[in-house]
């Protein structure tokens, strides 16, 4: 169906109208469902009325609120494109987006307002608009404006309406041109594995300006009939405490809150015996920890994965099928491939090789980068994923690494996603990064950064760990014992901001 992806998530709201739909954890404050779609129509009202509405590339920096949603779905439905960007960001990191976007007009919140100000020097943006007030500056309220009943019409198959930035893992940020068709076909994929019954509330404090946040609660949780308790940031204790409160059956969390979820006493402070299923996507998680989280909370654990370029879903699973280490089974509507990175070739059944997607969710291109998407998507309609895979014989994906990060050990290969799932097992690990190391003999080593959960242990305790559970290539060969592994808003481990440790020191 050609739909608008505001069009969708209106559809899946519901018969009434006073239900509350997105709530602020903090505060209390709630919009309802009449509320949403008022100020939705509104906003697209109110740009289309300025000129800024339709063909017009908003900049939307915020952190997780209420009107994040009508802000997104406002520049949908007025026919513009909206690239979000990260509010932890510096001035100069804002700048770069800004330029590379070519956004006209940046909203914000006003505790972002110096950054706001310092990083549209020498970009396009003409205005700034807040979410609230500040003495001087345009507000959301400004720009609402007449209702708007219909959707602008676009292309809905061509015209981009979102951009967000993938996280910057492997290289510099890329924009991801994604359309309506993208998003509106990923809530029809996924609605069988990430669902929510009518009027029931998810604790999202999952960034929204990524897109597992974005997609997976901002658009298909509301479609699916459910509601939302936004957090502006992550706080393990709040987030315990509002999903207690508001009896929350599925948690949207990502590694690093699956390991708190194993492992950190305050889990056993709150009554979360309303939770059903705990979802984990966009990093590597090995099955001991989500083993453990379903034992210590009664439910099922379950995996997705995507990314940015997949809108971002391609593998999930249903609560009922929960399999440790798997990231889930292909969802309806999508291809796939597992291909043998050097010669091109269909891997053997079970094989390990390059996992290639095909389907509506895949994105359009990068934004004004004719060679990233040339190299990323071919001819024939492939996502060239560029992460390591293998299927089992039920069909389930079990990511093993990254094609650029897989550490080259006396022409061994070893995935640092494999060591990290096994040292985490150990007690005294709270939290662990792995990279490779350049050594003379081997090449590279594998080296370990270790967050201690009591004493720190020795490099001999964790070889010795590690022995019967991988083969002894995989051994770690170093270890540093650290305060915190780096780690971006998405929770994948920041490699490159350990290996800069270990370049930085010699
Ligand atoms: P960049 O492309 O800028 O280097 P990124 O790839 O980390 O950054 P995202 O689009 O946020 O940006 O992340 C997608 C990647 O996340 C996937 O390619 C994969 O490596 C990883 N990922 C997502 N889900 C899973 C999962 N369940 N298991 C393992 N890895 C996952
Ligand atoms: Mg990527």
């Amino acid at each position: 169906r050609e739909i608008s992806i505001t069009t969708r998530v209106f559809e899946g709201l519901g018969d009434d109208p006073k239900r509350p739909l997105l709530i602020d954890g903090p505060t209390g404050r709630s919009v309802t469902v009449s509320g949403f779609i008022d100020a939705v129509k509104r906003l697209a009202g109110g740009l289309n009325a300025r000129g800024t509405g339709q063909g017009t590339m908003i900049a939307l920096m915020a952190p997780n609120l209420p009107e994040y949603c009508v802000v997104f779905h406002g520049i949908a439905w007025a026919g513009g494109t909206v690239t979000l960007i990260n509010p932890t960001y510096t001035a100069h990191e804002v700048r770069h987006q800004l330029n590379d976007s070519g956004a006209t007009l940046l909203i914000t919140i006003p505790q972002f307002l110096d950054t706001a100000r310092e990083a549209i020097e020498g970009t396009e943006v003409q205005e700034i608009a807040v979410i609230g007030d500040a003495p001087g500056t345009l507000s959301l309220s400004d720009l609402m404006g007449e209702p708007q009943e219909a959707q602008t019409p676009v292309d809905i198959r061509n015209h981009v309406l979102a951009l967000p930035y993938s996280s910057g893992t492997t290289g510099l940020p890329k924009g991801v041109m994604l359309t309506h068709w993208n998003l509106a076909s990923n809530i029809d994929q996924t609605m069988a594995t990430i669902t929510s019954e009518p009027g029931e509330m998810t604790v999202a404090f999952l960034p929204f300006f990524h897109i597992y946040g974005l997609e997976c609660l901002a658009n298909i949780v509301l479609a699916a009939g459910g509601g939302l308790v936004t957090m502006p940031r992550f706080d393990l204790e709040m987030f315990l405490r509002l999903s207690s409160e508001h009896r929350t059956r599925r948690m949207y969390v990502v590694p690093p809150v699956m390991i708190a979820l194993a492992k950190h006493p305050l889990v056993e402070e709150y009554d979360l015996s309303c939770v059903e299923q705990v979802n984990s996507g966009a990093a590597p998680l090995g099955g001991d920890v989500t083993d453990r989280v379903a034992a210590r909370l009664g439910c099922a654990t379950t995996q997705g994965y995507g990314m940015t370029e997949l809108s971002p879903v391609s593998h999930s699973t249903p609560p009922e099928r929960a399999r440790p280490g798997a990231s889930g089974l292909t969802i309806p509507n999508t291809e796939c491939r597992v291909v043998d990175p050097l010669t091109g070739r269909d891997v053997e059944m079970g094989d390990e090789g390059e996992l290639w997607v095909r389907g509506p969710q895949v994105m359009k291109g990068y934004w004004r980068n004719e060679a990233a998407t040339s190299e990323t998507l071919d001819s024939q309609g492939w996502l060239h994923t560029g992460d390591i895979v293998r299927f089992d014989e039920d069909g389930f994906m079990y990511v093993t690494d990254r094609l650029k990060e897989l550490i080259k050990y006396k022409g061994f290969q070893v995935a640092p996603a494999e060591l990290e799932a096994a040292l985490i097992t150990h007690p005294d690990v709270a939290d662990v990064g792995v990279i490779g190391v350049p050594d003379p003999d081997a090449g590279e080593l594998p080296m370990a950064f270790v967050v201690p959960a009591g004493n720190p242990p020795t490099l001999e305790a964790l070889q010795a760990h590690l022995d019967g559970m991988l083969s002894h290539y995989k051994q770690v060969r170093r270890i540093e014992i650290t305060d915190a592994i780096p780690k971006a808003a998405s929770g994948k481990i920041l490699r490159r901001v350990l290996r800069d440790k270990v370049a930085g020191k010699s």
